[in-house]
């Protein structure tokens, strides 16, 4: 068993540091790319698989220390599985989440609109790549499926979360306590695929 004493978490996203570092065991040191003064990559890829493997072979070239990088976002079924990997650019492009969030809202209304099959389905998407040293790089991917709620509700969490409800579930992610939210969520179902490919080679971390 080789074990790892310290993680980089690959990321800038606040909300995503958080959720990452609570799914990680208490012993493992955290350390994040903004005290080491290390800038985001550009996600040039074409796919969340593609973005996190980027990302974390760039975090781990910058700092050697293991690193763990997620690349997520939210597909929309009937805008053809937009947002998607522009997740975080439609905040930008739009002026904040919130505004985002708006138009997304507005987009789904109007391609339900006179449809008598209504579709709000959609995914959150998770891959999660941990580069561990410079030969051993594993990737994830989780998927947690759901649909967009009609109005913007719940106060909880980041990003997008006031407007997806997960399967089974008749609240949004942002009405959701975060303990409950982080043990069902795409990035969590990602973290156990993790897991488990981590323990068949023998890294431990757990
Ligand atoms: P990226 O992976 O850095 O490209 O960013 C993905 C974007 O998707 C983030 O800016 C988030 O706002 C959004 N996103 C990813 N995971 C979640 C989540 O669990 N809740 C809400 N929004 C999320």
């Amino acid at each position: 068993m080789k074990k790892v004493k310290k993680i980089l978490i690959g990321t800038h996203n606040q909300g995503k540091y958080k959720e990452i570092s609570q799914l990680l065991p208490k012993e493992i040191k955290k350390v994040s790319p903004i005290n080491l003064k290390i800038k985001s990559p550009k996600e040039t890829g074409k796919s969340f698989l593609a973005n996190s493997k980027l990302k974390a072979n760039y975090f781990f070239r910058k700092s050697n220390i293991p690193s763990l990088s997620d690349d997520s976002g939210l597909c929309i079924e009937c805008l053809n599985g937009k947002p998607g990997i522009y997740s975080a650019r439609w905040a930008n492009k739009y002026g904040s989440f919130q505004k985002a969030m708006v138009k997304i809202l507005s987009l789904v209304e109007k391609k339900n609109r006179n449809k008598s099959r209504k579709n709000f389905r959609a995914k959150f998407v998770c891959c999660l790549t941990f580069k561990i040293s410079s030969k051993k790089i594993i990737s994830v991917t989780g998927e947690a499926r759901g649909k967009i709620s009609s109005k913007i509700i719940g106060k909880k969490g980041f990003g997008y979360d006031p407007i997806f409800m997960p399967n089974k579930f008749k609240v949004t992610y942002a009405q959701m306590n975060k303990k409950k939210k982080i043990m069902i969520d795409h990035r969590y179902l990602a973290f156990k695929k993790l897991k488990k490919k981590l323990i068949a080679c023998k890294f431990f971390i757990f």
